[in-house]
């Protein structure tokens, strides 16, 4: 996998509805994650966060970002670099809260098969 391969991409045009609250969203991040499959094997993927207006207002990780698109309305070459920080911090901690969420899964998964 090349560098540029395991970067993170932002897409700003065309993202789909908020799937928890069905609103348009603002932005979607697509960012590498890899986990651990049941035979314990290392495997590459992807996983995508979605920022969206109404849910993540109270989110500490995305109230700059909101702020962003809020006040300056849209990307311009002002902007550009503040934009680029506050999204690579947002999809930093929203990488961290997918692994949480799919650790909970796992969990519950477990604890349903009787292994826990
Ligand atoms: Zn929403």
């Amino acid at each position: 996998m090349t560098e540029d391969a395991a970067a993170p991409v932002v897409q700003i045009d065309n993202v789909p509805l908020c799937p928890r609250c069905e609103a348009p969203g603002l932005m979607l991040a697509r960012f590498p994650s890899s986990w651990k499959n049941e035979q314990g094997t290392d495997v590459d993927g992807f996983k995508e966060a979605l920022l969206c207006t109404g849910c993540d207002a109270t989110d500490p990780a995305a109230t700059d970002l909101l702020a962003l698109f809020t006040v300056d309305g849209w990307l311009s070459p002002e902007n550009l670099a503040l934009f680029t920080e506050l999204a690579a911090a947002w999809i930093a901690v929203a990488a961290l809260r997918k692994v949480h969420q799919r650790n909970l899964t796992d969990e519950v998964e477990r604890f349903r098969r009787g292994e826990l």
